[in-house]
């Protein structure tokens, strides 16, 4: 499952400086996780990593992006990461 920003997002910039896939951007006003590139950490870190460093635990599971640790496994793949 891809995670989200919420609207708790202080806009602080912690999250975007440690994803490893790129995922995460500047929005306006809030920071925005991109669900396709998302892969959970799956394959870089045992926890996601937005999510830890977050103040605010604004970095939650997107639930309309479900996906199993096989298909994450696969879509990091495809990034070519
Ligand atoms: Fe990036 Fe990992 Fe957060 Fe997904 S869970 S946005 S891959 S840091």
């Amino acid at each position: 499952m891809a995670l989200m920003i919420n609207d708790e997002c202080v806009a602080c910039g912690e999250c975007e400086a440690v994803c490893p896939t790129q995922a995460i951007s500047e929005g306006d006003p809030l920071y925005v996780i991109e669900a396709a590139r998302c892969v959970e950490c799956v394959g870089f870190h045992d926890e996601s990593q937005c999510a830890e460093v977050c103040p605010v635990d604004a970095c939650v599971p997107d639930p309309d992006h479900e996906e199993s640790q096989e298909q994450l496994k696969t879509k990091k793949e495809k990034l070519g990461l």
